[in-house]
Order: C-alpha cells, then structure tokens, then sequence
C-alpha cells in the first residue's frame, strides 16, 4: 500500500520546489532516468499482469504484488531484462537503483489503489487498473528517497546521488536556511520535466513555528472565484477586496492565442511547426506559474487575517453554471474553476497553520442568484448585473455571491455546515505517487450533506 511518512508532532510534511539548471550531460542522464522510471513501472506491470492472467486461469497464486517483493523480483530479472537489443550490453548499472525502485513502487501503488477502489474502501470516482506508460504521455519524473541528498551552504546547488551536484536556477535560501537551523529534514527528492524545465521537488519535514493567530480574529469573509476578476472577498455586508487576473497573466494568454493561430498554420512535424510548439510550451509554464503564485500571496494574506474564511463549496461552479456555456466563456469558466479549487486546496492547510477556520458552503448553496438584501432567489443567467425581483436592489454578481458566502458562516449554524479545520493539517499534494486518479478526501465525508431548510 501507499506508504505515508507520518511527521513528529509539531512537523509537518513541506515540499519546497526548485528549477535547475542541468549541464548537457546531467541533462541526457536525467532524460535517461526518466525513461528508465518508465521501464521499471511497465515491467513491474506486465509482471503484475501476467500473475493475475495465471492466475484467473490455473488458481495457481504467487506472491502479492507488494513493492518489497516485486523489487526482489526485478533485482533477479534486471540482468535479463535490462539488454541493449543491439549492442547485447546490459545498461541497468548506468542508472541509479532509487529510480527503478521509484517505477516498481508506482505500478505496485498503482494496482492497490485499484484493489481498494474495486472493493470499495475508498471514495470517490473509481481507480482503474494501471495502464503501461508511454514517453510523451506520461509525466516525466523520478524520486530518490535515500542516499546523499543535500542543498549546498553556496544556495546555488543542490547534490544528488549518481547525478552529483545540480546548479539552481534561483536561489535556495528559503529552505537552505531552515536546514541549517535543524528545524528542517531532506526526506527525498523528486525531479520531474515542466515545459523544457527540469523541476526538484525537495520534500521535507520542518517545524513550523507556532502563530500568535490571525491579525483580525472576529472577521468573516466570504470568497467568490469569478471569470471577470480572479476572486472578489466580502464581509457579510460589504466587499472589502478583490483580486484581478493579474496583466501580466493577461499578456501572456493573449500572446498564448496568437501562438496557437500560428502553429495552425504551420506543418504539422515540420521545423516551424515544432519551433511555435516549444514557444508555446514555455508560455503556459510561464501562465502556471503567475497564476499559482498570485493564488499563493492571496490564500496566504486571507489565512493570516481572517477569523474565519467561507468558500464555495466542492463542484459548485461546476454543477450551477456550467450548462449551455459558449466556448470561449466556458473555457474561462473551466479557469476559474481549476482557480477555486487550488484556492480551496490552499486554504485547507493554510488556515490551520495560521489560526483561522475555512468554511466550505454547501455545494448546492446559491451564493450568486439570492439576493443578499431580501434572500430572495431567482434565475440571474450571465449578466454581471442584476436587479432583485423581490426588492429591486441592484447586484454586481461576485460581489452579492461573495456577501452570501461570508453570511453563510452564520446560517450555517442553522443547518451546521462542516468546519474544514485542524482535522486537515496534512494536506498536501502528495510529490510523489502516481497519476491514477486519486479518490481524494474532498469527495467523501460529512461535507456533501444538503444542508436542512432552515
Ligand atoms: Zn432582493
């Protein structure tokens, strides 16, 4: 099973993520890495396969495709499977042995997390059975969990083991700096390949200290994610901020647009083509990265202030307004979900680290079609503004869902939404782990209850 580092009492697991900067020969060994990850899993895989097939058909068992056994297994194979076709060399020794092991776990990870979907012991849509992993579908990646894994005093590299030492593209200090206080533990690293960058995740267990709390422990705010500004935030009665998709982000996704035209029009397979491609792959790195790091600032500023924090809860937005979008307006809409849910999951351990309570309204909560002056509900379609039937007030659509969402921190005590709190300290986006789809813990539980009329 899915092995889960459970940290000290007052640590918590953190992975601090850097860009590297490989020489051409670092570069060609991880690339070789990455395909020797994919190997080990695929063999691990039809091993798995081929044991289940046996067995459906003679009863005969083997041993259970637990990683400790199947990595005795591949250490027994790896002499005959591990063979240059050409050359007759056997090439296993060239890699490191962490990554093998790396693609022996995903495949044996992968297949218990099949078993429990199958017999029901986890929540959530259902897992299915591994498939075999193909270069340019498969995320590229590997982890080492043991053996030197060190950022040096310099912060400007990071050592590996068989890799050696690895420069940094930014400085390491963030993290550097806790090391060498000993409040924080290197518990392995994971090198994966974003856009044309190579990426190290250093995850680690480190001692957070303790806050005094949040600067203004009696507010609450409610949080709209929204298509014409990224997030509006409002108390019960007003709004108090908000925060627009920064230009920055806009440019890009304008100059992303106009890349794609180009491509269109070039040949496919063609030098051009492949040119326009590379342009486009940095873009969207580039969008990720402005979009997560303004999301960031923003989670972070609402955990420290904030008594209390109210969101939307799961698939809201989804479920309420996806239906009947054109396309450009639903792919936005597609944005400011993805938007809503990183800022959910952001929000789920930065509130407990800082002090203060998130709130997930229920799912079938209209925060944006009541009107916060009377409560009255009605159809509002796609206008950004609208008038009240009831009380003919006039509404900014984010900014009434916004007011409603803060309110229903306090009429949820009525009908008793659920507090997202200490329960969910640890949850992180796992570094490692493979990318069956995982039944995530937003899916089961008390949360999906419909809240009672009140
Ligand atoms: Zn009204």
């Amino acid at each position: 099973m899915p092995r889960r580092y459970s940290p000290p009492d007052g640590q918590i697991v953190q992975a601090f993520t850097f860009a590297l900067e490989p020489t051409d020969e670092q570069s060609a060994q991880i690339a070789r890495f990455f395909g020797a990850r994919r190997f080990a899993f695929n063999w691990a895989l039809a091993t798995i396969t081929t044991d289940l097939e046996r067995y459906r058909a003679t009863g005969e068992s083997t041993s259970s495709p637990s990683f400790y056994s199947l990595r005795k297994r591949w250490n027994a194979e790896k002499d005959v499977v591990c063979v240059n076709a050409e050359t007759g060399e056997v090439w296993w020794p060239e890699v490191s042995k962490e990554v093998f092991a790396d693609g022996v776990r995903g495949a044996s990870d992968a297949y218990w997390r099949w078993q429990k979907s199958r017999s029901g012991r986890t929540a959530g849509r259902p897992v299915g059975f591994p498939r075999f992993k193909k270069r340019g579908h498969d995320r590229d990646r590997f982890s080492f969990t043991t053996g030197t894994m060190r950022l040096e005093a310099d912060r400007r590299h990071l050592t590996l083991p068989v890799l050696g030492t690895l420069r940094t593209h930014e400085n390491t200090r963030r993290l550097e700096r806790l090391i060498a206080l000993g409040r924080a533990k290197v518990l392995g690293v994971m090198l994966s390949r974003h856009g044309d960058r190579i990426i190290a995740a250093v995850r680690v267990s480190v001692a957070r200290p303790q806050r005094a709390g949040v600067a203004r422990p009696d507010s609450v705010v409610g949080i709209d994610v929204g298509v014409r500004r990224l997030a509006t935030v409002a108390t019960t009665t007003e709004v108090i901020g908000e925060l627009a998709n920064p230009r920055a982000l806009e440019r890009r996704l304008k100059e992303l647009r106009r890349l794609q035209r180009q491509r269109c029009r070039r040949t496919r397979g063609s030098r051009q083509y492949a040119e326009t491609g590379a342009k486009i792959t940095r873009l969207h790195a580039e969008v990720a990265h402005i979009r997560q790091h303004n999301i960031h600032v923003f989670t972070t500023n609402l955990a420290k202030t904030h008594g209390v924090v109210v969101v939307e809860g799961l698939d809201a937005a989804s479920l309420l307004h996806q239906k009947g979008l054109p396309g450009a307006r639903a792919r936005r809409r597609g944005l400011s979900d993805a938007a809503m849910s990183e800022i959910r999951r952001q929000l789920r351990y930065k509130c407990p680290w800082y002090g203060s309570t998130l709130i997930e309204a229920d799912r079938f909560f209209p925060s944006s079609k009541t009107c916060h002056g009377c409560g009255h509900v009605q159809h509002i379609g796609w206008s950004e503004h609208w008038t009240c039937e009831e009380c003919s007030s006039t509404h900014q659509r984010d900014d009434n869902a916004a007011i409603n969402l803060a309110r229903w921190a306090s009429l949820g005590s009525v009908g008793a939404p659920v507090k997202r709190g200490a329960e969910h300290q640890t949850e992180f986006r796992s570094a490692a782990g493979d990318d069956t789809r995982k039944g995530g813990p937003e899916s089961s539980g008390p949360n999906n209850s419909v809240r009672s009329a009140a």
